[in-house]
């Protein structure tokens, strides 16, 4: 049984905290799982090398799972930004020039806006 998942990338972190490199680009989120393969919430943050090793995997395995994560957390990110800005602020973002509208009238950018959002929710910018 794995004793980690990959959750992901971040560019946040650039410290292997298994080796201690630094200046890494980013580093591979993994998550510890209990005895029953359960995510326990606690996250280290490697390099992709020392992620594999870590995970028994190869580098190219957690490569793939890395970025399958971050695209489905990019995918949820979007849907619920686009509810809450339909919800809170009453702006269709899926509606053309509905961004550039709202930043003639308010001065807030996209990434404005996705940054209060971030806040509100406590989900990471992606
Ligand atoms: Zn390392």
């Amino acid at each position: 049984m794995n004793a980690y998942r990959v959750n992901g990338t971040t560019a946040d972190v650039t410290e292997c905290e298994l080796c201690g490199r630094v200046e890494l680009k980013g580093t591979v989120v993994l998550e510890a799982l209990d005895v029953e393969g359960i995510g326990t919430g606690e996250v280290v943050y490697f390099g992709a090398q020392c992620a594999a090793r870590a995970a028994g995997w190869t580098v190219r395995e957690v490569r793939k799972a890395a970025k399958s994560a971050d695209d489905l957390r990019r995918r949820e990110f979007a849907a619920r930004f686009r509810a809450w800005a339909r919800d809170t602020l009453a702006l269709d973002v899926t509606r053309p020039y509905a961004l550039a509208d709202y930043r003639h009238a308010t001065g807030k950018t996209l990434g404005d806006l996705k940054a209060e959002f971030a806040d509100a929710s406590g989900l990471l910018p992606v």
